[in-house]
């Protein structure tokens, strides 16, 4: 599941201690005394407000003239991600007694919530909450801050946690900038699953017959249709032969060849223009050689830290060599990996974005950058800038300029992404000369909530028993194939929106109160219009606003399909139980961006290479904002051995200024 739900209560206090909140409760006179405006009818309210993940619930004390306090109390927001909008809007809001305050980059649905709840609070408490919001604080103007140091980083996610532990290991002075308030950016927002080849661990797990066909399958391709990797496929195919001789096939195969072939495969796509694109050798090599070693050397940074024991293959990983830490990506990767680089004197400037960098003599040498309080930030670097900013997944408009994969990628396509992924490194490594590579493929996610993308807030089962009927009330696609074929699909509708049909069956057989795998109450989607719910197909189409006659048809066509056990419309074969048990959901649903393929070209030092394919002095990137690795398609579980990886290059080689 890409979010990993968290229940722990949020439960923050924060008390304005000002003049004239001091008073004894007694001592509070009825009517304001004079010059002391009523704004409020004093007491206590609660409300709550639409998160990510359901209700905000908040509760607010005023006196007749204040905001005293803003209790934010249990919700299902992600910790790691919540956590600063739950501290610094409720702060704000208090100190500045207004609601001109900004959301939280990388957080927005959160902070939207929290607003929300707490404006509701307001009007019950007969505040004025359109006067608040344009009540601007006046803030005093801020010294601009100039340092030198030997490292700068630009974004606190995986891949720039990792640079700055890395280089402050190899004793530079660091200092890495993020623009969001909180650490981990998109990284936090993973599963954390992490390919290695890792002989010991994967020694305890067996082969099965579709794993052993695979390894047939290789023995007969042909080597000269693998471009560079002719060498990786010729030793592959010796290894398996080998593998067959010794005989004991009962124990898993699996080499640092076989995870290169595999990247190859699953990234080889071709664009709209014929164009085929593969992935880059030295850096798969360099990926997969260094994998392991690099996951050792996270978990050496925080004894409480281990790799689990048990491998598993995650969706999309093609071979079981995926394994997962005894914490969470936020608490497992980003924390040990910070704390780590902070003891070894690394400094951290959260809310500070990076708009350029300082090019002296076609050296990268600095970053300008400026706080979310308006402070300008310029900082030198006297032996390397390494970009980690992420990808640019939630910035639709990007994403369509440089699509040449995708039918079309409609401007307001949401994303499955933090809001601060928006391709920043990649413009400013544009203004260094950096080339590019990849650019044009971006992967989606098939089934997104059509307003805000996130995968949440809808009700459907398993991929055989999914329908997916368009406006039109029609089926479209084969709905058990493949996600870019499916998201492809969609795209062509109208909108760019489907509906997953289940019946109470095919839906797992939900109960009043019961939540979806999310933990959205179902009955609260049904009561928002979220999601549609009906006691015939007819009302249910009614709902949908799509022709009843043409759907209803539709689904008993489908279901003389389960009878055949074949789809002559669409070639689905793997087939669930029938649409027939009352009632019948339908879950408004339309593709949103999930990861961007292309970035910035660096070779396997993590160099940022030109046009001419010559490293750019000074400068190095590492993470989803590079491009090449993963060429059209990203397998599952390569993502944190990609940042993990390069991110150590790329802080060690900054460190020595290669
Ligand atoms: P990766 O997986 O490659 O590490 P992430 O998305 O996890 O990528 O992290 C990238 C980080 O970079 C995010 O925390 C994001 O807020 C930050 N970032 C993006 N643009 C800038 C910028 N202009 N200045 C500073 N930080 C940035």
């Amino acid at each position: 599941m890409f979010k990993k739900k968290c229940m722990a209560a949020v439960l923050l206090m924060l008390l304005l201690i000002s003049g004239g909140c001091g008073a004894k409760e007694e001592e509070v006179p009825e009517t304001p005394s004079a010059g002391s405006e009523k704004l409020y009818t004093a007491g206590e309210y609660t409300a709550t407000g639409e998160g990510n993940y359901g209700e905000i619930p908040v509760t607010m004390t005023f006196s007749e003239t204040e905001i005293l306090s803003i209790v934010v109390g249990d919700n299902e927001e992600t910790p790691d991600i919540a956590k600063p909008v739950f501290e610094k809007i409720p702060e704000e809001i208090l100190k500045g007694q207004t609601l001109h305050v900004d959301v939280i980059a990388g957080a927005t649905n959160s902070s939207k919530g929290l607003l929300a709840a707490i404006e509701a609070c307001i009007l019950k408490a007969g505040g004025d909450v359109e006067k608040l919001k344009n009540k601007v604080v006046e803030q005093g103007k801020k010294e601009p801050i100039e340092k030198t140091v030997d490292v700068v980083i630009i974004g606190g996610g995986g891949a720039g946690a990792a640079a700055a532990a890395s280089a402050a290991e190899n004793g530079a002075s660091v200092i890495l900038v993020e623009k969001g308030s909180s650490l981990g950016g998109n990284t936090v927002r993973a599963g954390g699953a992490y390919n290695a080849v890792d002989e010991e661990r994967q020694s305890a797990v067996d082969m099965n017959d579709a794993l052993i066909n695979d390894l047939k399958a290789i023995l007969e391709v042909d080597e000269n249709t693998f471009g560079d990797f002719k060498d990786t496929v010729v030793t592959l195919k010796g290894q398996i032969e080998k593998y067959f001789e010794d005989g004991d096939t009962t124990k898993l195969f699996d080499s640092e060849e076989l995870h290169m072939y595999q990247i190859y495969i699953g990234g080889k796509r071709t664009d709209k223009n014929g164009e085929e694109i593969t992935s880059n050798l030295s850096l798969a090599k360099k990926l997969t050689s260094q994998a392991l070693d690099a996951l050792n050397w996270l978990v050496s940074k925080d004894s409480t830290l281990k790799i689990n024991d048990s491998i598993g293959t995650v969706l999309g990983a093609m071979w079981p060599r995926t394994h997962g830490l005894s914490a969470s990506v936020g608490v497992g990767f980003i924390n040990p990996l910070a704390e780590d680089a902070k003891k070894n004197g690394a400094e951290f400037m959260l809310e500070t974005k990076a708009e350029e960098l300082i090019i002296e003599n076609g050296r990268v040498s600095g970053v300008k950058a400026v706080k979310t309080d308006g402070t300008e930030v310029t900082l030198h670097a006297t032996k390397g800038v390494i970009m980690a900013t992420g990808g640019f997944g939630a910035n639709a408009k990007m994403v369509a300029q440089y699509n040449t994969y995708w039918p079309t990628i409609p401007e307001d396509m949401k994303s499955t992404n933090t809001s601060n992924a928006q391709g920043d490194g990649i413009n400013m490594g544009i203004e260094a000369g950096a080339d590019l590579v990849g650019m044009g493929f971006a992967q989606l996610m098939p089934s997104s909530h059509p307003e805000t993308g996130a995968l949440s807030g809808g009700v459907w089962g398993s991929a055989e028993s999914q329908v997916f009927i368009n406006k039109e009330g029609k089926r479209f696609v084969n709905e058990y194939a493949e996600r870019d074929v499916l998201a492809s699909a969609a795209l062509k509708q109208t909108d760019s929106l489907f509906y997953i049909i289940c019946d109470q069956v095919t839906a797992g057989n939900p109960q009043p109160g019961d939540k979806n795998g999310w933990g959205d109450v179902i009955d609260d989607l049904v009561a928002t219009k979220s999601i549609y719910r009906a006691g015939t197909l007819e009302e249910l189409a009614e709902q949908m606003g799509i022709p009843a006659d043409v759907f209803v048809s539709e689904i008993e066509k489908y279901n003389t399909f389960i009878d055949d056990q074949k789809d002559p419309e669409f070639g689905k074969t793997n087939f669930g139980t029938k649409i027939l048990e009352a009632p019948f959901y339908a879950t408004p649903r339309s593709p949103s961006l999930h990861h961007t393929m292309g970035g910035l070209a660096i070779n396997d030092e993590a160099q940022v290479l030109d046009k001419n394919g010559a490293a750019i002095p000074g400068f190095y990137a590492a993470g989803e904002v590079t491009g090449g690795i993963h060429a059209g398609n990203r397998l599952g579980g390569n993502a944190l051995t990609d940042i993990l990886v390069f991110g150590r290059i790329a802080g060690k080689n900054a460190a020595e200024g290669k």
